[in-house]
């Protein structure tokens, strides 16, 4: 996923280090592989590949994580058009956000 990246500095995902239990489960569901647990304890390790998705802060059991996966743009159409571009070599664009 490295190669399919949001835009830098456009998320707004936030973490509260103090709230965490450790139980890794953002972690798991990150499909961008933004935390660790170096600690016992989530770091954001990669805040700008996040792409707002929602699966960290709708799984996280203590609330610890915040992302505004309604109003931001979440746009894993705009990642996909990126990828299907440079598959076929032409620009492709779905994205009406
Ligand atoms: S899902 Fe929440 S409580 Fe669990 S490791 Fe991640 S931030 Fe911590
Ligand atoms: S919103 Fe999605 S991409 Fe961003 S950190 Fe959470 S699970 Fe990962």
């Amino acid at each position: 996923m490295k190669t399919f990246r949001y835009i830098d500095g456009a998320a707004v995902l936030r973490l509260d280090v103090e709230a965490c239990i450790g139980c890794g489960i953002c972690v798991t569901v990150c499909p961008h592989r933004i935390f660790e647990l170096p600690n016992s304890r989530a770091e954001i390790v990669d805040y700008n590949a996040c792409m707002e998705c929602g699966a960290c802060a709708t799984n996280c059991p203590t609330e610890a994580i915040f992302v505004n996966s309604d109003d931001g743009c979440g746009c894993a159409a705009l990642i996909i058009d990126r990828w299907i571009s440079k598959v076929i070599g032409k620009p492709v664009s779905s994205c009406s956000c």
